[in-house]
């Protein structure tokens, strides 16, 4: 049997007709999250660590981690909230006119990726570069250094649907003005930036949210309207979402898992002028094996959820494991004080925790 017929065909009988209670998965890696600063980090960094080994933790707190002193102090703080075992892997926010010493120094304290917020891109992005000239000798040193650079790829004031394309041709300047940087674009949301992610050099990856897999905009106001699904880049529609699945259904190495997951609290969500950011790290991981299981594609999780994205980062897989188990359970309106993902939806997989 075929790659592909194998992919079609999976399913979890066990030969006996039985469908398998357990599911277990490489421990997973979250390649892109918002753990924030302030009394809430210790139950988000924990939430996280119930399902992901490592994390690549965003840098666009208040203030921003932009120094190398800023990314020891912050990875202190989160190792110091997590359970045993959890690894934070830091990044820090490339600022207009960041020197190359800064950039230097920062990946001599860990920093394995630099992350550029287009200004007024989204939250915290107000003090972004308006262009990539703005942190040109930082990007050299990144470079020079063997950073990734990990971008919010939207073009601020575009129209809302068309941000991410209309931010592509920034993505091919960078590539060609630094032949050897390696970029990834952060949470992909259209078939167009799926398809030139596979148009370029395997420098270029992307980083898939759960939620840009398993909603359309349709979710989000087809009936009522749902603000907890108000994110950056916007959910899109039906054809993207397509492209987004076979993307990662195919095993592609080019893209893999980052959440995306920023919590906000639940006023602030339900208020006018409300900020964009899904609180995912609490149902990510069973919502997208019931996503996978349902399109017959279980067999490309792993990939999707923990090898694709520490091949491209240059680190070894965990050698973890994560148990899920066949468990119905109802998603609960309000975890750690924000709406999660799949809120009052039910979910085929537990954690294995999840007993009690
Ligand atoms: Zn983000």
């Amino acid at each position: 049997m075929s790659a592909e017929e194998k992919l079609n065909n999976h399913n979890l009988d066990d030969g006996a007709g039985e469908r398998a209670q357990v599911l277990e998965l490489p421990m997973p890696d979250d390649f892109h999250v918002h753990l924030r600063q302030g009394p809430m980090l210790q139950a988000y960094v924990r939430r996280l660590a119930a399902t992901c080994g490592r994390a690549l933790v965003m840098p666009n707190t208040e203030p921003p981690i932009a120094s190398a002193d800023a990314i020891v102090q912050y990875r202190c703080k989160i190792e110091e909230a997590a359970e045993i075992g959890f690894v934070p892997l830091m990044t820090f926010k490339l600022l207009p006119g960041m020197a190359a010493r800064t950039v230097d120094e920062c990946a001599c304290a860990g920093a394995l990726a630099g992350k550029y917020y287009p200004c007024g891109a989204t939250t915290n992005a107000a003090d972004g570069p308006r262009r990539p000239e703005d942190v040109a000798a930082a990007l050299s040193a990144m470079e020079a250094a063997g950073l990734v650079l990990s971008v919010h790829a939207e073009r601020p004031g575009a129209p809302a649907f068309q941000r991410e394309k209309l931010f592509l041709p920034t993505i091919d300047c960078i590539l060609d003005t630094w032949p050897r940087l390696r970029v990834v674009i952060e949470h992909v949301s259209s078939r167009e930036t799926i398809d030139y992610i596979n148009s370029r050099p395997d420098r270029l990856a992307g980083t898939i949210t759960a939620h840009h897999l398993l909603f359309t905009i349709d979710d989000m106001l087809g009936e009522g309207l749902d603000p907890s699904l108000f994110c950056k880049p916007l959910i899109k529609f039906e054809e993207d979402r397509g492209a987004l699945r076979q993307a990662v259904f195919s095993c592609s190495p080019r893209f893999f898992f980052g959440s995306d997951s920023a919590p906000h609290p639940v006023q602030a969500k339900l208020k006018r002028n409300a900020p964009g950011g899904i609180y995912a790290s609490p149902t990510e991981i069973p919502a997208l094996a019931g996503l996978f299981e349902q399109h017959g594609a279980l067999d490309a999780l792993p990939a999707f959820l923990a090898k694709n994205g520490a091949a491209f980062y240059g680190l070894p897989v965990t050698g973890q494991t994560l148990r899920l188990t066949r468990k119905r359970w109802l998603v609960p309106e309000e975890v750690d004080g924000c709406i999660p993902l799949c809120a009052g939806k039910e979910l085929d997989w537990s954690l294995e925790t999840d007993g009690s």
